[in-house]
């Protein structure tokens, strides 16, 4: 399929992120050797310089806090489920996928057609939509995330950036700042971008040899201990080294991130030598999710123009896995575009394509869109049967969660919500989504304190701390904040003030 003829989308806050890492490592990155010399120095044992697991994890989310704000982060439920669940997967297959500092790991999407992933400090998992088109099965998925966890769980990003004194790390979250602000400024920012792309695309993170090597034995353990094919990485390896070499504008950006050798693939081929082969059938949710992807990967109206003949000719070559995403990618679009009459006739055609499947249980992106057609046809109770069921069945999906507030909602049962979401920020307490949400019912209620109140939540898990202390503010003056929701603001506000001059503070000092 040919590219969209549109301009190339700048992603200014990853590129500069990126950047804003590697100014902060700049010394041990400046040449290659260097990085080895220095950053890698035993890559079994700790050396007391690296970066504490606690540093690096803060430094991770301050990262992530910029990246959830830009355009190009897939805040989509239904792609965050999948990816974490996989990763899930994989990191409940052996002890050694969480190192010895006990990683915690979060895997999300970017935004991006060009073939990569990567690992942020402190266990964040980054995966570009065009990695995840790429894929041919679940397991070449996979393998890439479980070659990434290698890297964290090894430790390889930690000891790269903690050469650097630790006291050093602090003023990061001023540096994070500023770029923010070069962002408001075009001229700043067209300078900043220019160095953030050239400079960015040439240092980014890059592992070497041995980091390499040691992230692909761990990988394959994960794969081989999780059920996945472990041909997976050879096919996906090879594909990609095979990209690379054909120079064309699409070689694939994985490969200057982790570089990529005949060599390390026939280590790789050494390995599996020994291993079982086995075959894994692809889950329904894999299929469902790359249309997805597809769809999410370029929302403007040329991109659906493209993702619809795309789909068209799937529909044609009759491939069944490739059937059923077709039919729910097209579906997906023709909800986006309102047209729920041609979306329930696709909706109809899964249906009946699922019902054809023996191997292939039910899946929870079908069930959500199921969800998402009752809702937008007026069928709140449905909606609500349906979220019920899909609850029960896939209790882990945050998607599904979602949806059965919102179905609450449309059903009428506006405490019910509101309870169920008070639950739901209880047990996820980073989740701004579950703030957004109870805001938005707080408001159908017209309980306007705790409205703003939930508000302020939403934008300080966002990592938008004015706007949080705004939202305080309004709160405060709500006419119906009680004694009680005063006492709650004012504790509150106490908080948030002192983060915010910690991270002003941060800023002076570089
Ligand atoms: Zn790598």
């Amino acid at each position: 399929m040919k590219p969209s003829p549109r301009p190339r989308r700048v992603r200014p806050v990853l590129s500069l992120v990126a950047a804003a890492v590697l100014a902060f490592s700049a010394p041990a990155l400046l040449t290659p050797s260097v990085l080895q010399a220095q950053a890698l120095p035993n890559l079994g044992g700790t050396d007391g310089e690296e970066l504490s697991p606690l540093m690096e994890r803060r430094l991770g989310e301050q990262v992530m806090n910029n990246i959830r704000r830009d355009r190009d982060y897939v805040g989509d439920p239904i792609v965050l489920d999948y990816l974490n669940q996989a990763g899930g997967v994989l990191l409940s297959s052996s002890p050694e996928a969480r190192g010895d500092a006990g990683y915690d790991f979060m895997f999300f999407a970017v935004r991006d057609p060009s073939l990569n992933a990567f690992a942020l400090p402190g266990g964040f998992i980054g995966v570009h939509t065009g990695l995840i088109l790429a894929s041919q099965s679940e397991s070449e998925l996979a393998s890439v995330l479980a070659h990434e966890i290698g890297h964290v769980s090894q430790r390889h990003i930690a000891r790269m950036i903690g050469n650097q004194r630790q006291d050093a790390l602090l003023p990061l979250a001023g540096l994070l700042l500023a770029v923010l602000a070069a962002r408001t400024s075009p001229d700043l920012s067209a300078a900043a971008m220019m160095g953030g792309t050239g400079l960015a695309a040439q240092r980014q993170l890059s592992f070497g040899r041995d980091a390499e090597r040691e992230a692909d034995r761990i990988g394959l353990n994960l794969l081989r201990g999780s059920g996945f094919e472990v041909n997976g990485m050879v096919a996906f390896f090879g594909r990609l080294e095979a990209a690379g070499r054909s120079r064309s504008s699409s070689a694939p950006s994985y490969l200057r991130t982790h570089p990529l050798t005949t060599e390390r693939i026939a280590d790789i081929e050494a390995r599996i030598r020994n291993m079982p082969y086995r075959q894994r059938v692809d889950s329904l949710e894999f299929s469902l999710v790359k249309a997805r992807a597809r769809v999410l990967q370029d929302d403007t109206v040329q991109g659906w123009r493209d993702a619809k003949v795309f789909f068209t000719e799937q529909l044609q070559q009759g491939v069944r896995a490739q059937v059923m995403g077709a039919h729910y990618g097209l579906a997906m679009i023709a909800l986006r575009q309102k047209d729920v009459a041609r979306a329930g006739t696709l909706l109809e055609a899964l249906h009946a394509d699922v019902a054809r499947e023996t191997l292939m249980p039910s899946s929870p992106a079908l069930v959500s869109m199921d969800i998402e057609y009752s809702l937008v046809t007026g069928k709140a109770e449905q909606a609500l049967a349906l979220a019920t069921e899909g609850r029960n069945r896939f209790p882990l999906s945050r998607a599904l969660t979602m949806q059965y507030a919102e179905s609450l909602l449309a059903a009428g049962k506006k405490e019910a919500a509101a309870a169920f979401l008070r639950d739901q920020s209880q047990l996820y307490r980073q989740d701004a989504g579950v703030q957004r949400a109870l805001a938005r019912v707080y408001a159908e209620q017209g309980k306007q304190a705790l409205q703003h109140l939930a508000l302020a939540e939403y934008y300080f898990l966002s990592g938008a701390l004015p706007f949080a202390l705004e939202q305080l503010r309004i709160a405060r003056t709500s006419p119906d904040a009680s004694f009680y929701d005063q006492a709650i603001i004012d504790a509150r506000e106490r908080e948030l003030q002192a983060a915010w001059q910690e991270m002003m503070a941060q800023t002076k000092k570089r």
